[in-house]
């Protein structure tokens, strides 16, 4: 074998340039295997977090071999073989994580094309989103993860919930049981609440799960109520679900009592919130519809979504909606935000993505300023989707830092995200998973996808 191996080295180098010649020749006295690909980024200011607290660390260089990062500091030694990407006047930020995203079929569903997956994966990558936890699963997406985990599909590293649990699809306490343990079995990577279920059927599915080691997460059903699904252990409540209810303040102002309750009592259970602020600001009815419809991204969806989600703002089809409470509501939610962070609940980001004008990563900005609304600062809501939702994935992976060992999903920027966020849409490059994707080739893309999706019935 090593002789075959000196043998074709040889052969590759009779044609190639002097550079690979010259690496080539102690490869003839002892043989060595090629040298592992190594980008590196040099002279970069690095933004992480010690703690909750935001850092800048300059002048540093980040290497990055295979799917992780190898080593950052501010004296490395670069191989001679690195590819380098100078960060000069650029900063380095931890790829976002999505807790509330979702992630469509993996084949056609109704009229939707094809490659809508494709694209859904890809416009999360190209606004920096570089993992998602899906929130609905369908059969076949642990294939999905396997495809993209493996390379043979570009999008964001995928966690993923099972076919959730509703009224609709549970009709009995055993069978809430038995489907606790297929999914654990399916290796999804958690359950996914939806509102339906009786107090019964939720008490045993959670009793399952804990002993199965399964996490829950997702809406509080009415017939639960945010105490039981608190107590039952579920990890995240996700759009502040069942938080206002809890203490009939849907229609009122709610008082500095009530959400001292509401803080107590989440402080009480170690709950994680994932609060989707901006996707439920539409939904409930206190969006803005000239705001929402001037969205530039919509471009960037198939023609049927679009029209889907102009419709609702002319036909609202959900008990959410509600006219005549909507800014009471969404007023109550952002204060009660406010009060749940800044007495330490753990927040992780979130914008229910692709769904009414949430369009997939770039979602990601429209949350950021609804969050900065609610009076959070940008380094909590940067800390809340990538430090904060690494430590929530720790036993699985690393990632959510620019630190040695961590997965390589990063951004490079413009300026200091910290002073601007507007920093984070104007990106000059995305590392996934140790894949470098540069502006050009996420623009050359993302035109690609506007040009697919371009409505033509009006022309
Ligand atoms: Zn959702």
């Amino acid at each position: 074998m090593r002789a075959i191996r000196v043998y074709s080295l040889a052969l590759i180098c009779v044609g190639a340039s002097t550079l690979i010649l010259s690496a080539c020749q102690p490869a003839l006295e002892a043989p060595e295997q090629a040298p592992t690909p190594v980008i590196a980024i040099t002279d970069v200011t690095i933004v992480d977090f010690d703690g909750r607290r935001a850092q800048l660390l300059h002048g540093q260089t980040v290497l990055v071999e295979g799917d992780r990062i190898s080593a950052v500091g501010a004296n490395l030694t670069i191989p001679k073989h690195a590819t380098e990407i100078i960060g000069s006047e650029q900063f380095l930020l931890a790829g976002f994580t999505e807790m509330h995203g979702h992630v469509p079929p993996a084949t056609s569903f109704g009229p939707l094309p094809e490659r809508y997956l494709d694209d859904v994966l890809f416009l999360y990558v190209a606004n920096g989103v570089t993992t998602v936890r899906g929130m609905l699963g369908y059969p076949h997406q642990l294939q999905l993860k396997q495809d993209i985990a493996s390379g043979k599909r570009i999008g964001p590293t995928l966690y993923l919930a099972g076919p959730s649990f509703s009224g609709n699809s549970i009709e009995s306490v055993e069978q809430a049981t038995q489907r606790v343990i297929d999914q654990r079995d399916e290796g999804w990577d958690l359950l996914k609440i939806h509102p339906g279920l009786t107090l019964a059927q939720y008490q045993a599915l959670a009793t399952t799960a804990v002993s199965a080691n399964m996490d829950f997460a997702g809406h509080v059903p009415a017939a639960v109520g945010l105490a039981n699904a608190l107590a039952a252990g579920q990890r995240t409540i996700d759009h502040l679900d069942g938080y206002l209810e809890y203490v009939d303040a849907m229609q009122r102002p709610i008082s500095a009592a009530e959400i001292n309750q509401l803080v107590e009592l989440s402080l009480a259970h170690g709950v994680t919130i994932v609060p989707t602020q901006a996707l439920w600001q539409t939904l409930i009815g206190a969006g803005d519809a000239d705001m929402l419809t001037a969205y530039p991204e919509l471009a960037l969806v198939p023609a049927q979504v679009r029209q889907g989600w102009l419709d609702f703002l002319d036909n609202p089809r959900t008990s959410y909606f509600n006219a005549d409470t909507a800014m009471q509501q969404h007023d109550n939610r952002q204060q009660l935000l406010l009060a749940l962070v800044r007495a330490g609940v753990p927040m992780v980001f979130g914008t229910d993505a692709p769904q009414l004008f949430s369009v997939p990563g770039f979602s990601i900005h429209r949350e950021i300023a609804t969050l900065q609304q609610a009076g959070l600062s940008i380094d909590e809501i940067i800390y809340s989707a990538t430090a904060a939702a690494g430590d929530y994935f720790a036993e699985q992976d690393h990632f959510g830092h620019i630190r040695p060992g961590a997965r390589a999903d990063f951004m490079l920027l413009p300026g200091n995200p910290l002073l601007d966020a507007s920093a984070i849409e104007r990106l000059e490059g995305v590392m996934l998973r140790g894949q470098w994707l540069d502006r050009g080739t996420l623009d050359s893309r993302l035109a690609e996808i506007q040009a697919a999706y371009q409505d033509t019935s009006d022309n």
